[in-house]
């Protein structure tokens, strides 16, 4: 049977064993944690769930449809249910806006509220379909480093909205364009954060993330995010892949141009096809020193990084949801904090995720558990100590003042994830959460691709590498990595080793 080693069990690593066991794979997944998930993982503090990293999931067709692929009911292992309202955003005006799952509805709302015209607001959100539906099969679904890609149809179709595609304008610029109210091109702008990318940088191509949020929807796993990575390492499991914990992967083996297997802390594994889930600029320095290295991939700015601190709030907060937007004054001044000077503003955009609005059970009764997280750039050797300490101070502050409380005296539980801590728990470079930043038009190209050009049966598939980072992303590199792979040998053909 032919072998695969899959280095890493983040939800890229774990939805390609899926798919190669699917296609006939002999599949291993080294993990050096003690458990699966990398980022996506769960723990509680005292009486209080959370989870560590994803809190916003949309295009959940893309989980189920690897159950689908295996022959099982997703619905036997997994469930969803569609947030509404999606968002609550709030501005230092006083003013603030949830955002409807219903596309008609947030349209009416944001007129309401903020004054802006609703058909202008549809026409935004279908403008950003038609981009989705232009590109997605070319810019997604697909290597960008394979000749057959552009040799498709698809291309055909991206080239038709080429015009809306805004490669030489900003997603700022774009937005600005649309709308006047600078509260709504806030909310919009927002959106590049969801690859850890700056909207006063990035083109407006990434304006079609708003789609998957608004024209999609976006879903509450029943069980949390961490359910995602469950229900699929049941399946992988099922399917026969093999999952190795508390075994790191310390360098990838090679003979003549091609793979031949993984060493770890505990031993050789033999493999055809390899893998790695890890971080692609740690796997090339740490478990390729002697390959020559992709230097100007490598080489490519990092996305944004995270201050989170996870609390357990001793009180209900009825005009808060699942996703809550805390907006800065200044969001330009803010960016240029992240990726100019390196530092968090000191006035931060605050997310507040709270999940026991959908699931009572992760939280003590009369309590809720806070995810506060604020846009940091990735770890370049700042004081996190000090960073995390002053940031706290203006995260209270902003809230206390917005929610006209005290948060700090609600504070029962408490736990604190910066950059360096996402770094040394998942090997992501600078602790970075999205791989390289979408900071230039040509950022979508320069990613490293799904395939080593170098190595015979060497593959990368999650965050780090195409399509990018975020769950969708990452089970899509699966999918692209499970096209490239050879076909598997039948089971009764001994391979040579
Ligand atoms: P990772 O999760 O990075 O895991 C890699 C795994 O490889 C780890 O388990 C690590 O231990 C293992 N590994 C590394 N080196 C080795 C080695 N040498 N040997 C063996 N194992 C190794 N995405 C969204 O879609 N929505 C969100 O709301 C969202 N919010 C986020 C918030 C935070 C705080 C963070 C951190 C991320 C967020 N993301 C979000 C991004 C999303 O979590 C990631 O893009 C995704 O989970 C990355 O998955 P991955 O497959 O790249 O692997």
């Amino acid at each position: 049977m032919t072998k695969a080693a899959i280095i890493g069990a983040g939800i890229g690593g774990i939805a390609t064993a899926v798919r190669l066991a699917v296609k006939g794979y002999d599949v291993t997944v080294l993990e050096a944690n003690n458990t699966f998930g990398g980022k996506m993982h769960e723990f509680w503090l005292g009486k209080y769930r959370f989870d560590a990293g994803p809190s916003l999931f949309t295009l959940p067709h893309l989980v189920d449809e690897l159950f689908t692929l295996a022959g099982r009911d997703p619905k036997n292992y997994f469930t969803y249910t569609r947030l509404d309202p999606i968002t609550h955003y709030f501005w230092p005006d006083g003013s603030h806006v949830k955002a409807y799952a219903d596309a008609g509805k947030f349209a009416v709302e944001a007129e309401e509220q903020l004054g802006v015209p609703r058909q202008q607001v549809r026409e935004a959100l279908a403008k950003s379909d038609r981009l989705y539906q232009g590109t997605a099969d070319t810019f997604l679904h697909k290597s960008l480093h394979r000749l057959d890609t552009y040799l498709s149809k698809d291309v055909l179709k991206a080239m038709g909205c080429l015009s809306d595609l805004g490669l030489t304008t900003t997603m700022h610029q774009e937005n600005a364009r649309q709308f006047s109210d600078p509260r709504f091109v806030q909310l919009l702008d927002r959106f590049a954060t969801y690859n850890g990318s700056d909207p006063y940088q990035a083109p407006g191509t990434l304006n079609i993330i708003p789609h998957l949020e608004h024209n999609i929807g976006a879903f509450y796993p029943v069980g949390g995010i961490y359910a995602i990575a469950a229900s699929l390492v049941k399946l992988a499991e099922e399917l026969g892949v093999q999952f190795k914990y508390n075994e790191p992967v310390t360098r990838i083996i090679t003979e003549e141009g091609k793979v031949t297997g993984v060493e770890t802390s505990r031993g050789t594994y033999k493999a055809d096809v390899v893998v790695s889930n890890m971080d692609v600029v740690p796997t090339y320095r740490r478990l390729l020193p002697n390959q020559p290295a992709p230097e100007k991939t490598l080489e490519q700015p990092r996305s944004s990084s995270a201050l989170i601190f996870y609390w357990g709030i001793k009180k209900e907060f009825p005009q808060l949801h699942v996703h809550n937007i805390f907006f800065s004054q200044d969001y330009k001044k803010e960016f240029e904090h992240i990726f100019k000077y390196k530092t968090v503003s000191p006035d931060p955009t605050v997310y507040v995720n709270i999940t026991s609005k959908a699931a009572p059970e992760d939280a003590p009764v009369g309590s809720e558990n806070w995810f506060v997280m604020v846009n940091v750039p990735h770890n370049q050797g700042q004081d996190w100590q000090q960073l995390a300490a002053d940031t706290r101070q203006a995260v209270l502050q902003k809230l206390s003042m917005m929610l006209h409380t005290d948060v700090a005296g609600l504070i029962e539980q408490e736990q604190v994830l910066d950059p360096l801590l996402i770094e040394s728990r998942t090997s992501s470079f600078g602790g970075a959460l999205y791989g390289s930043s979408s900071n230039n038009r040509m950022a979508a190209f320069l990613r490293h691709p799904n395939f080593s050009s170098k190595l015979r049966g060497l593959y990368f598939c999650g965050g780090s590498v195409h399509p990018g980072g975020g769950i969708p992303l990452c089970l899509l590199s699966a999918k692209i990595v499970a096209d490239l792979t050879p076909a598997a040998a039948p089971a009764n053909i001994t391979q040579p080793h």
